[in-house]
């Protein structure tokens, strides 16, 4: 069975796309924390990151975050990148994924 984030990407489970590339799907958090929350998900599963081995998707991730931060002006102000890997780092949803974040400060301290 796949999980939620296989069936976003998929479109089998609906979202609120922002942007799409050939390997990965920007879409609008269900719970945003901040007034832009946007997640960068991969169409391939990798469960945490630590399970990714392919350079080029890591790479992709940075070079996506900043093409979509300045397509929703995220660039003006700035933003906050996450990637929570595993239990204690606050990961709730096994496949891995990015947040960006914008529109509001954003705490000095982590966490
Ligand atoms: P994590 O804590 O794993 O880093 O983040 C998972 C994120 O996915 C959370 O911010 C949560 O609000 C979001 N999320 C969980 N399920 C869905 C969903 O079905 N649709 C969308 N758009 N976001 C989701
Ligand atoms: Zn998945």
């Amino acid at each position: 069975m796949e999980c939620v984030f296989c069936k976003i990407a998929k479109k089998e489970i609906p979202s609120k796309v922002v942007l799409e590339t050939e390997r990965i799907v920007v879409i609008e958090d269900i719970s945003p924390q901040s007034p832009t929350h946007l997640l960068l998900i991969p169409r391939d599963h990798y469960p945490t990151l630590l399970e990714c081995d392919d350079r080029e998707l890591l790479a992709d991730f940075f070079t996506v975050a900043m093409e979509v931060a300045r397509k929703v002006n995220a660039d003006e102000r700035g933003f906050r990148l996450v990637v929570n890997t595993d239990e204690e780092g606050g990961q709730t949803v096994f496949h891995l994924h990015m947040h960006l974040m914008a529109g509001r400060p954003l705490s000095g301290r982590m966490g």
